[in-house]
This record gives C-alpha cells, structure tokens and sequence, in this order.
C-alpha cells in the first residue's frame, strides 16, 4: 500500500516515510510525529466520517469510512498547518485537508445530479494515468505556476468533492461540471492539494513530476 506515492517522493528527491494511524494515535502528541518529517503527504483512500464536519452520513451516499485514519490524519494535519509544515494532499487528502481547517465535503457526487462517472475513471480513461476530465486551472495560483498551464487533463477516483472551502484555502482548479479539483493556501509556504491523483501520471505527465518536486523543494527548505 503507497507505493506509488512513496516512488513519486523518492523519484522527485524526498525520503518516504510510511505514517500509520497507530504511528500517531499512540504518539505523545501530534507535534513529536511530525518533528520526525519535514513535510506532510496527505494520500487517497476511503471516505471521511461526515460527523467530522457536522452531518450525518446519508444512506444512499454509499460512505465507506477508516475511523482510526480520519482521527490520526485530521490530527497531524491541524499540527501541520499550526507549524507551517509544507503540506501535499492527493484525492482524499484534498479531503482530509479541507474538513481539518474547517470545511465540508459532498457526501456524493451524484447526489449533486450530475454525471458522476467522469469523476471516476472507469469507463472514461482505460489506463490509471490517463486524464478522465479537464480542469480550469486559476492564473494566479502556485499550481498554475508550477504546471506551466492553466487548462490540465487530470484522472480522476472520487465519489466526493469538497463543498464548503475551509477559512484560508482557495479553489485553484475546477472541472467543467463545477467540482472543486485543487486548494491552496496562499498565506502559508507550501498547501497544496488536488482531487486526482497525480503519483498515477507522474511517468507519462511531466507537470505532474514537477508537483513533487516543488513540494520536496518546500520540505527541503523546511530541513
Ligand atoms: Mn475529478
């Protein structure tokens, strides 16, 4: 499991390490785990418990929920953005990131009415690196600075989206159908998160490298 997100950070320069929830539920605190690293990678996964931002799961939202994830994960994610650690969060990590400065998410996509399946690759892309949509990428963003463009094709695995955007993130990237695809956090030196999932793209998409990249750069300045 995480492998590929662990072969993008060492193709890119970083040092993986693997943090389980029980790494750092059974940690003195959150604080003392992330002393540990020099940057926070936030990876997909399932989806998180909607009492999390105060709603009850809907029945017909198909929720699949990692109890001990969301407590481990909301947790350092809140220490790393108290102590400015660089942060890069992919699919559900746009998520975690989200809901942990405040935010909510869609419960699912299809609920919203629309067309779902774009979202999830299957039947739109026959390969997991291939681009399922296009996003609208904003002019002034560090992801748009960083891609060099402000039109990308990106894959695509969620059900879920994010809703209302926490105090202090900004929407950089959205899809046609309105869903929300990047955040960022322009007053801190490296938040960065996108709903696809760009460790799946690196060998065949050089603006997707260079998101690496520029993270590890924001951890190495961090060491
Ligand atoms: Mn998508």
């Amino acid at each position: 499991m995480g492998r590929r997100y662990a072969d993008a950070v060492s193709a890119a320069g970083g040092e993986p390490v693997w943090l389980e929830p029980a790494d750092v539920l059974g940690a003195r605190d959150a604080v003392s785990v992330l002393a540990e690293i020099d940057a926070l990678l936030l990876s997909g996964g399932q989806d998180i418990d909607p009492q999390h931002y105060g709603e009850a799961p809907r029945p017909d939202a198909g929720i699949t929920i990692e109890p001990e994830r969301d407590a481990a994960e909301l947790l350092v994610t809140r220490a790393a953005l108290t102590t400015d650690l660089p942060i890069l969060g992919i699919c559900r990590g746009i998520q975690t990131l989200n809901v942990a400065a405040g935010g909510s998410l869609h419960q699912d996509l299809a609920l919203l009415g629309l067309d779902a399946k774009v979202h999830q690759q299957k039947g739109v892309a026959r390969t997991d690196w291939e681009p399922a949509h296009p996003v609208a990428v904003e002019e002034d963003s560090r992801l748009a600075a960083l891609l060099s463009v402000t039109r990308a094709e990106v894959n695509s695995f969620h059900h879920q989206g994010v809703k209302a955007v926490a105090p202090g993130l900004v929407v950089t990237a959205t899809a046609p159908d309105g869903v929300i695809e990047a955040l960022e956090d322009p007053a801190r030196p490296f938040v960065l998160a996108v709903q696809w999932h760009p460790e799946r793209m690196v060998g065949h998409h050089a603006g997707q490298r260079k998101l690496f990249e520029v993270f590890i750069a924001a951890a190495r300045r961090r060491k």
